[in-house]
């Protein structure tokens, strides 16, 4: 059997989050976001499973796509930087990618390229995220440049929001205004959500969202905010207890020694450290989840293993399931615990098997024969 950390994940369960997005998406579509191999999911497990109900999907570069591509996928996949160099132009031609366009040195590569096919661009305009994208006011003219290509098939007008996740916060409606006014009278469709926009700010949906974390059933939002409690978490990181032991006060547990027993404690080891993706930063008191119980998390996280206080927990025994995170114990109160969130959290998952539910294994073993 061996070391008893695993990753879990639920496919049924992604395939309800698209569901839920696409309805908060209404008359647009909810392209799904898969970068980072679907936020730590497995991206090919995650687009094969959503091949027949999702619109088109989005990743970060060209190797990611064309993994989707090799993997049969044939529904439009977006390059969310476009390309970083115009080499990639052929193979974006060749496996039809739709791209971000977000800088000058992109439109002008784009210009001096004969494609075979039509391609579609997404023109991404910096509305006040302040990072990539045109500036407002010479938007419009690059949209004509970028147009005046014979085989730019339409334009998708783009922008991203800065504090979408900050459900008081008024930038994102100052983009919204800023996108909109210089947008105005542009054919071709909108896209501008990203998770927390697609949940709080039902204005900025357009014909394409781009929901992402929400899609593997994390909230967007912190803990304390509960606005979508349909969501079903997509994966679960699990192990299992591998040590219990009594302690008198005074003991001192984990490196430095940091924390200290302040009353005789039942001590738990669970198998699970920062080398498999859990946060060495989580402190004291971050939940772990053990037959049901939410114990605290006590000392250091070490590369390979993690302590918890099991004092006046009478039905815990060695090999008993310990969840980190998933069903029963949001990854947002872990982010929360390690001081970031759950993007950084699903994306460092490391060194784990990650075992998928049964229709997602006997599809994958078939995809071979899907293969372009
Ligand atoms: C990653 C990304 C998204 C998805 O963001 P979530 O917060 O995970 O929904 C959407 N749009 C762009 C441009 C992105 O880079």
């Amino acid at each position: 059997m061996g070391r008893p950390a695993n990753a879990t994940i639920d496919l049924d369960a992604l395939r309800h989050n698209y569901r839920v997005a696409q309805q908060l998406s209404g008359n647009g579509q909810a392209i799904a976001v898969v970068k980072a191999d679907a936020y730590g999911h497995g991206a090919i497990a995650c687009a094969t499973a959503l091949a027949d109900i999702a619109s088109g999907f989005a990743v970060a570069c060209i190797e990611e796509a064309l993994e989707l591509r090799a993997a049969g996928i044939r529904q439009p996949v977006l390059l969310l930087e476009g390309f970083y160099d115009a080499v990639e132009l052929n193979n974006i031609d060749e496996y039809q990618l739709d791209i971000v366009i977000h800088h000058q040195y992109q439109v002008d590569a784009l210009l001096s390229y004969t494609f075979k096919n039509p391609i579609r661009v997404w023109l991404k305009m910096d509305s006040g995220m302040g990072r990539v994208g045109f500036a407002p006011e010479v938007y419009r003219s690059v949209w004509e440049q970028v147009n005046s290509h014979q085989s730019v098939r339409d334009i998708v007008l783009m922008t991203h929001f800065a504090c979408a996740d900050e459900v008081e916060n008024a930038h994102a409606r100052h983009q919204l205004e800023t996108f909109n006014e210089h947008t105005m009278g542009l054919p071709g469709d909108r896209s501008l959500c990203n998770s927390a926009a697609l949940v709080a700010l039902s204005e900025a949906r357009g014909q394409w969202n781009r929901p992402g974390l929400l899609l593997y059933g994390v909230s967007p939002f912190p803990e304390s905010c509960n606005v979508l409690p349909e969501l079903k978490p997509v994966m679960e990181l699990s192990s299992a207890i591998i040590s219990i032991k009594e302690v008198p006060a005074g003991s001192s547990v984990g490196y430095g020694s940091q924390w200290i027993a302040s009353r005789p404690t039942r001590l738990g080891v669970v198998a699970m450290g920062y080398a498999d993706g859990y946060p060495r930063h989580a402190a004291n008191g971050t939940p772990v989840l053990i037959n049901g119980h939410k114990v605290p998390l006590v000392g250091r996280v070490s590369m390979d293993m993690l302590t918890v206080d099991l004092t006046g927990v009478t039905d815990v025994k060695i090999g008993d399931r310990s969840v980190l995170w998933g069903k029963g114990l949001s990854i947002n109160e872990v982010a929360e615990g390690a001081n970031t969130i759950p993007y950084q959290l699903l994306c460092n998952l490391n060194r784990v098997p990650v075992h998928y539910n049964e229709e997602l294994e006997r599809a994958l073993s078939n995809s071979d024969s899907l293969a372009v």
